[in-house]
């Protein structure tokens, strides 16, 4: 729990807090040193709604608003160790919601040296791209974009993309996220609308398919997802 005190101590507390869930999920013993070295970093309590706050370091989802949830910090750690992000990966996630995951990946990718990696992030519903531009603003990621749009759609304008994070449950795998997706590239994807499915997908000579894990997402809605 955070308490009263001053900007400082409040701080050192959730950095403090943000050690021992990274600590928790180190001794899960299935996750990377780079994404928990990236989840160590990234201020989990910037993307939550404000009464919410001490309970950011949890290790389960909380509701954002617009009966949406910032996903358990395990998820944003399995997705993003499937996806075996590089430095200077182009990224593109579908399903921004509070920016947390995008953040994740952003510290992942992003390089001092030439040239950042760059995270393209499509949200559906207006407000939540909003709360977390907001969000990656004021926790300092440069390197993320924001688009309000439908995210089955893919975003061609940056395409193609050396991986695909998708973070709502899909029908089937949207077509155009498919043509969006570099040869040797990567996407992950829940899908199923009751019983959920994590998928990993990689494009080589032909499309292969791997069953991760039963997953819980909120659906992915649109054009190539379920209808409103
Ligand atoms: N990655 C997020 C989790 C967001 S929950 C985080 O770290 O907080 C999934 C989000 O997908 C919701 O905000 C929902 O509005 C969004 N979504 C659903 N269908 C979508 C679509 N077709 N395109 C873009 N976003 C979509």
């Amino acid at each position: 729990m955070v308490g009263m005190g001053n900007g400082l101590d409040v701080e050192n507390r959730y950095k403090e807090e943000r050690a021992r869930m990274v600590e928790l999920l180190m001794r899960q013993g299935s996750i990377s040193e780079v994404v928990l070295t990236a989840m160590k970093q990234v201020k989990r309590h910037l993307f939550v709604p404000p009464h919410l706050s001490d309970q950011a370091y949890s290790d389960y989802p909380l509701p954002i608003g617009e009966g949406q949830t910032i996903s358990a910090p395990h998820i944003v750690a399995m997705m993003c160790d499937y996806l075996d992000l590089k430095k200077r990966d182009k990224v593109l996630e579908i399903g921004t919601g509070s920016g947390y995951h995008a953040a994740v990946i952003a510290e992942i990718i992003a390089s001092n040296g030439d040239g950042n990696g760059h995270v393209y992030s499509v949200e559906r519903i207006k407000h939540l791209a909003e709360f977390s531009t907001g969000n990656l603003e004021r926790a300092g990621y440069k390197n993320v974009t924001v688009i309000s749009g439908d995210g089955t759609l893919g975003l061609p304008e940056h395409a193609p993309y050396d991986k695909i994070s998708v973070a709502c449950s899909a029908p089937d795998v949207p077509p155009p996220l498919l043509e969006q997706l570099k040869s040797y590239g990567k996407m992950v994807i829940p899908i199923g609308k009751y019983m959920q499915t994590l998928y990993l997908i990689e494009k080589r000579n032909g499309i292969e398919r791997e069953r991760k894990c039963e997953v819980g997402f909120v659906p992915l809605v649109g054009r190539y997802g379920f209808k409103d």
